[in-house]
């Protein structure tokens, strides 16, 4: 195996190869120890992945984000308290993109209780200036891209602060989703009262 001086930690949805026997797992998320020198030693790395998960098959491997918690790996830590913690993207859409996580490990923000909930809010709150006076933003987009069909790749709710400029060529939030659907009135009065009936 290549030695590796300098490694990154990525999440990233992979499948594992094996680098003996050439079996590949089911894709998932995995926390990936990327080797920036070969091929090889990558593979070697997500082999080594996929015998932990053999070995002791309800382990259950820490996402990227706790992982930066733990002071595993590094990270550009901004801010943190006692149940939250934010930190530079390390793939930047703007100068200043920052991630405000809970410490501890939800997968989309419907399974964050209450509480931790309000404590996400209060930090977003208090970053969001923060942010946008350090790089000297006209405004900000702040987001959730919460569960796989919305494009959320690291299975650990993070809230996303991107630092916006006037002319950045960006768009609004309402760029995200697919064709706007044409809806009657009586089909949003059944949607908000089917809405208001579950909260
Ligand atoms: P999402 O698509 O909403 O799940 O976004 C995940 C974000 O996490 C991406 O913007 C990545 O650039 C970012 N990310 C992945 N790994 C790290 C890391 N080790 N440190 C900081 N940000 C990361």
């Amino acid at each position: 195996m290549a030695t590796a001086s300098h490694r990154t930690v990525t999440a990233r949805r992979c499948s594992i190869t094996c680098s003996e026997t050439g079996r590949q797992s089911e894709s998932g998320f995995f926390d990936v120890l990327e080797y920036r020198h070969t091929e090889r030693s990558l593979e070697t790395a997500l082999a080594r992945v996929t015998f932990l998960r053999r070995a002791v098959p309800d382990w259950h491997m820490s996402t990227i984000f706790s992982q930066i918690v733990a002071g595993d790996i590094p990270a550009r830590v901004v801010y943190e308290d006692e149940t939250t913690m934010a930190f530079l993207d390390a793939n930047p859409l703007a100068p200043g993109h920052t991630l405000v996580i809970p410490k501890d490990e939800y997968e989309r923000l419907n399974d964050v209780p209450e509480e931790v909930a309000a404590d996400l809010y209060a930090t977003l709150h208090r970053l969001v200036p923060a942010v946008e006076e350090a790089v000297d933003a006209d405004a900000s987009t702040v987001a959730f891209n919460n569960g796989e069909a919305a494009g959320q790749e690291v299975p650990h709710v993070h809230g996303h602060i991107v630092p916006r400029f006037d002319g950045d060529g960006g768009g609004p939030i309402h760029a995200v989703a697919g064709e706007a659907p044409d809806l009657s009135d009586d089909e949003l009065d059944d949607i908000a009262a089917d809405i208001d009936g579950r909260v």
